[in-house]
């Protein structure tokens, strides 16, 4: 199997001469093992996207079942599971977003979300943040503002990159998080006056920046880009597909702010990847847009009934076993603490942030002066302390999400309580090792 792969799979973001990807045997709740026995406590969630843990036995029947009932139909004909998904999914969203557009991920989803904003206001730029992601596919890589962009340059045109909020490393030189909020704000209000608000078709940004470091909005900031938004005819475009269906606490991470954009952007946790599945949630103006004029866009496989299925089960279960509280009640009397207890523990801890199961480590060489522990976007000697971090973990049975200096605790949301003081019990000893690289 190891020499199939590595002869014949090409594999994403990698030199394929440098990598020997480890055989995965089977995988239970929030634990996978390879064929020698090793077993892993996965914090990473893989891809931060399996929210209701790995084989739930009710989400694997459901597949089954839909699989033997009818394995797929084409996007143009009604179907139930499609149908049953969409009205889940719509009753859950705010506001008056009740449509959905099925996609089969997150780059599609935010592809399709841009294209209806365009078709919908006439405008072409879209305003997309920098450490950011939104996927690989060309529209979805021109608006991440992150290195992975960097090999797909020059990328579509019509998108500009501003600064949001990060009170830790901040651009604005704030002092406290009300500032950071102000001043982002008045930042991204520059940048939409400078670019001409008749050109600016959306902003589009993370509701909680994953991968770039969990960036937590600071009070007030959402809720300003809404009103500069309105303000200015823009609509807001909210990547969920990352902080969505319970990664939060909430069904959508806007939720918290009781923000209602115009149109929502999912993926990963609407059925934990079982079957791939993407989508937008749209708002009733923008749906209006496509009432007598069609919309310029579809996929072989949009509302793919074994997806969509899967994500009717998953809804379900998320309710019969109470996740969304669980994930509250883990990120605020469990992860946290615990994270915030390591940072006094571990000098080559500089931040502790996040919520629900959605949570960073920032590790620096020197508290003080917060130099990161590895360069940004470190690789070779540079990443070593990162990689030595890593590889810790890894041998001690854990499985960490790592982003350049960082440690992201990101398990599923079933995840139990033992389960985590074990797994963050395994990250205390692993920073034993990323302390040494400390200078202070
Ligand atoms: N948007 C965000 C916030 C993501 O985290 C990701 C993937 O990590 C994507 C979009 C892209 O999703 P996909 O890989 O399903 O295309």
């Amino acid at each position: 199997m190891r020499a199939a792969d590595r002869a014949h799979v090409f594999h994403s973001w990698s030199a394929q001469g440098h990598i020997d990807p480890l055989p995965i045997a089977g995988a239970a709740g929030s634990w996978f093992w390879d064929h020698a026995g090793n077993r892993w406590l996965d914090f990473s969630s893989q891809l931060v996207n399996v929210n209701i843990g790995h084989q739930h036995p009710k989400l694997v029947a459901g597949i089954a079942e839909q699989a033997a009932r009818l394995a797929t139909v084409s996007p143009a004909f009604a179907n139930d599971a499609r149908a049953e998904a969409a009205r889940l999914i719509a009753e859950v969203a705010p506001g008056d977003l009740n449509r959905v557009f099925f996609t089969n991920g997150g780059a599609e989803a935010n592809e399709h979300a841009v294209r209806m904003a365009r078709v919908h206001t006439g405008r072409h730029k879209v305003l997309a943040a920098y450490r950011s992601y939104h996927g690989a596919t060309a529209g979805a890589i021109a608006l991440t503002g992150e290195p992975r962009r960097w090999g797909s340059e020059p990328g579509t045109p019509g998108v500009v990159r501003y600064w949001g909020p990060y009170p830790y490393r901040s651009a604005f030189h704030a002092g406290s998080e009300e500032e950071e909020s102000a001043r982002a704000l008045e930042h991204l209000r520059q940048t939409m006056v400078m670019e001409g608000p008749h050109t600016i078709a959306a902003v589009v940004l993370e509701t909680v920046v994953g991968t770039n470091g969990i960036l937590v909005p600071p009070p007030g900031y959402l809720e300003g880009v809404r009103a500069l938004c309105d303000e200015f005819g823009v609509l807001l475009i909210a990547d969920e597909v990352m902080a969505g269906f319970g990664r939060c606490g909430e069904w959508f991470a806007v939720d918290h702010w009781g923000v209602v954009p115009d149109l929502i952007t999912f993926a990963k946790g609407i059925n934990s990847g079982y079957v791939p599945l993407g989508g937008v949630v749209i708002s009733d103006a923008v749906a209006d847009t496509f009432r007598d004029r069609p919309y310029p866009g579809g996929l072989t496989y949009s509302g793919h009934p074994l997806a969509c299925a899967s994500a009717v089960v998953s809804m379900g279960v998320f309710r019969e076993e109470n996740i969304l509280e669980h994930v509250r009640t883990l990120g605020e009397k469990v992860i946290g603490p615990e994270l915030r207890a390591l940072a006094e523990r571990h000098p080559s801890v500089g931040d502790v942030r996040g919520l629900g199961v959605f949570w960073a480590l920032e590790l620096v060489r020197d508290r003080e002066t917060r130099e990161p522990l590895v360069p940004f976007n470190a690789s070779g000697t540079d990443a070593a302390p990162m990689a030595e971090f890593t590889a810790a973990c890894k041998a001690s049975g854990l499985w960490p999400f790592v982003h350049f200096n960082r440690t992201h605790v990101v398990p599923p949301c079933t995840i139990t309580e033992e389960e985590v003081r074990y797994g963050i019990a395994l990250l205390d000893r692993a920073l034993d090792v990323a302390d040494r690289h400390t200078t202070a």
